[in-house]
C-alpha cells in the first residue's frame, strides 16, 4: 500500500503506485486537456506531484513540451536566478566490500588499484583544490567498515576544515558515503558537513537487488531509508540521486518524486539536492550492457520536469556529462555544477597514470575551473563559490523559506559576487579576471534593496584591498 507517511521503503515508494502512475501517464501522454492543467498548477512554482510529473514527462505534444521547458526555465530565474555553485569532488579511498554492478569500486574488481588518502595525501589534495580556487566538496568514499571507518571519515573532514594556504579555505563540506546508523549520521552532523548526499541508483527493488547482488549495499530498505536516518540524526540538508541508464528513467523519475514528497511530508522539509548522474564508461563497466541508457534529449527532460515537480530543490550535475548537454541542462534547472574535477584517488595531486585506473568513471568534461568559470560567465551566469547559508544555521527548512519568500536576490546574489570576486582575485587568469569585472559590476545593479546594494560594494571594496570571507 503507497502510503507517503510510512517510514517503510517499500510503502513510500510503492512499486504498485509507481506502476499504477506510469500506466496513467501512457494513456495521457496526449491528452492535451490534462497536460494543460497540470501546466497551469505547475505555473503557480509550488511543484507538481509524482503523477502529475510523470506525465508532463511523457508528453509527446510538440508545443505543450516547448511550454514545459520554458517554465523549467522560468522556475529557474524565478528561484535561483543566473548564479551556478561551484563544488568539486574529492575521492578519498576506493577501496570496497559492495558488489554494485556498475561500479568499478566493486569488490570483485582485482585490476583496480585500490588506494586511500593519508591524512597528509589529503593536505595535498586540498591544497591543490583550493590552488584552484574551490571553496565547496564532495567527498566522496567506497563502503569498507575496515579501511574507511566512520573514524577515518570523521578525520578526514578535521582536517579538510584545518587548512589555510594563502587565502583558501573549504568552507562546506558535503559527504557522499554509503548509508549508515542514527549514531553514525549524528557524527557527521557534529563534523559539520554540509549536505548528506546518497544516490538511490534506481528505486524499482528488483532491479536494485540485482544490480547490487553482494555486501552492506544490497539491502534495498536500508538503502532507502537513509536519508530519514540521516535527518533523524540532525542532517537538515540532504541529496537525492538516481544513477540514470541502470533502470527504466520513467520508473526512477517518478521514485525520485516520491521520495522528495515522503521527505517533505514525513520530516518537513523536502530534499537540498537533486542529482542527476548518467552511467559512465569505468574499469571493468560498459554501460552498454545496462541496456537502459538515455538520449541527450530525454536527460535535459528530466531536468526540465524535476525542476517544475520540486521547484525549491537545488539540481546537480557533474562532470559525467559533457559541456554540450550540460550547456542544455543548466538553463533548463541546474544550480550547482562540478569544475576541473578528477574522480580519481588523489588525482588533483598527480594527474592519473593510464594503468593506475583508481579513478571512479570517466570524465566527460576535462575543462579547468578556470575554463568553466569563464564559459559559464560569457553564458550569462554568475559562477558562485558561496557558502553562506550553512554558515549562518540557514538548512533545512530555513533555507527553504528565504527560497520561498524571493528575498534570495537580497541575498544570495550579494554573496555569489562576492565570493566570485575572491575567485577573481586569487585564482582566475587574466581574461578570466576581465570578463568577470565586467560581470561583477553589472550584476550589482540586479540587487534591488539599495541598503544591501551599497553594502556589498563595499564589501566587494574590501576584498579588492585584500580582506576576505564577507557574507550576508
Ligand atoms: N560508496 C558510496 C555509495 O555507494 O553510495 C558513495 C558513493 S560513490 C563513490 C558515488 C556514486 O557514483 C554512486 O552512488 C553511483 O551513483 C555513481 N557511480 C558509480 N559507478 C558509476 C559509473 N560507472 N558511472 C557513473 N556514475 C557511477
Amino acid at each position: 500500500m503507497y502510503d507517503v507517511m510510512s517510514p517503510k521503503a517499500e510503502e513510500f515508494i510503492s512499486d504498485e503506485e509507481i506502476q499504477e502512475c506510469l500506466k496513467y501517464a501512457e494513456e495521457n501522454k496526449n491528452n492535451r486537456e490534462l497536460i494543460e492543467q497540470i501546466i497551469e498548477k505547475a505555473r503557480k512554482m509550488k511543484g507538481v506531484s509524482h503523477k502529475e510529473a510523470i506525465v508532463l514527462l511523457d508528453c509527446e505534444l510538440e508545443d505543450l513540451n516547448e511550454q514545459i521547458y520554458q517554465l523549467a526555465r522560468d522556475i529557474k530565474e524565478e528561484f535561483y536566478g543566473n548564479r551556478i555553485v561551484m563544488f568539486a569532488p574529492l575521492y578519498l579511498s576506493n577501496y570496497c566490500i559492495n558488489g554494485c554492478e556498475y561500479c568499478p569500486y566493486h569488490a570483485k574488481n582485482k585490476h583496480i588499484r585500490r588506494k586511500k588518502l593519508s591524512q597528509e595525501e589529503i593536505r595535498e589534495e586540498v591544497i591543490a583544490l583550493q590552488d584552484m580556487g574551490h571553496k565547496r566538496l564532495a567527498l566522496e568514499a567506497g563502503e569498507d567498515p575496515k579501511n574507511n571507518p566512520i573514524e577515518y571519515i570523521l578525520e578526514s573532514i578535521k582536517t579538510i576544515y584545518g587548512i589555510h594556504h594563502k587565502n583558501g579555505d573549504i568552507r562546506r563540506v558535503n559527504v557522499n558515503i554509503a548509508a549508515t546508523t542514527v549514531e553514525e549520521y549524528k557524527m557527521l552532523k557534529d563534523a559539520g558537513i554540509g549536505t548528506y548526499i546518497l544516490f538511490q541508483e534506481t528505486y524499482n527493488k528488483k532491479s536494485y537487488e540485482k544490480l547490487h547482488p553482494t555486501g552492506p549495499k544490497s539491502d534495498y530498505a536500508y538503502h532507502t531509508e537513509a536519508m530519514d536516518r540521516a535527518m533523524e540524526g540532525g542532517i537538515d540538508d540532504v541529496g537525492l540521486g538516481v544513477l540514470f541508464g541502470l533502470n527504466n528513467y520513467r520508473y526512477d523519475f517518478t521514485g525520485i518524486i516520491m521520495h522528495a514528497e515522503h521527505l517533505e511530508a514525513y520530516k518537513g522539509v523536502g530534499p537540498h539536492t537533486i542529482s542527476v548522474p548518467r552511467l559512465r564508461r569505468a574499469d571493468d563497466i560498459d554501460p552498454d550492457v545496462f541496456d537502459n541508457g538515455i538520449s541527450d534529449e530525454m536527460f535535459a527532460k528530466i531536468v526540465a520536469c524535476i525542476r517544475i515537480a520540486v521547484p525549491y530543490t537545488g539540481m546537480i550535475v557533474s562532470t559525467r556529462e559533457s559541456q554540450e548537454s550540460r550547456a542544455k541542462v543548466l538553463e533548463l534547472g541546474i544550480s550547482q555544477i562540478s569544475g576541473g574535477s578528477r574522480t580519481s584517488v588523489g588525482g588533483y595531486v598527480e594527474e592519473e597514470q593510464e594503468e593506475e585506473n583508481t579513478a571512479q568513471f570517466d570524465v566527460n568534461d576535462n575543462r579547468s575551473l578556470d575554463e568553466v568559470v569563464k564559459w559559464l560567465m560569457e553564458n550569462g551566469y554568475v559562477p558562485s563559490f558561496c557558502t553562506a547559508c550553512y554558515r549562518a544555521g540557514r538548512t533545512g527548512d530555513r533555507f527553504m523559506e528565504l527560497l520561498k519568500s524571493k528575498q534570495i536576490v537580497n541575498c544570495c546574489h550579494p554573496n555569489a559576487l562576492m565570493t566570485l570576486k575572491e575567485y577573481l582575485e586569487d585564482y582566475a587568469s587574466p581574461e578570466t579576471k576581465k570578463i568577470g569585472e565586467e560581470l561583477i559590476a553589472k550584476e550589482l545593479e540586479v540587487i534591488t534593496n539599495p541598503k544591501v546594494k551599497e553594502k556589498a560594494r563595499e564589501y566587494i571594496a574590501n576584498i579588492q584591498d585584500g580582506q576576505r570571507d564577507f557574507r550576508f
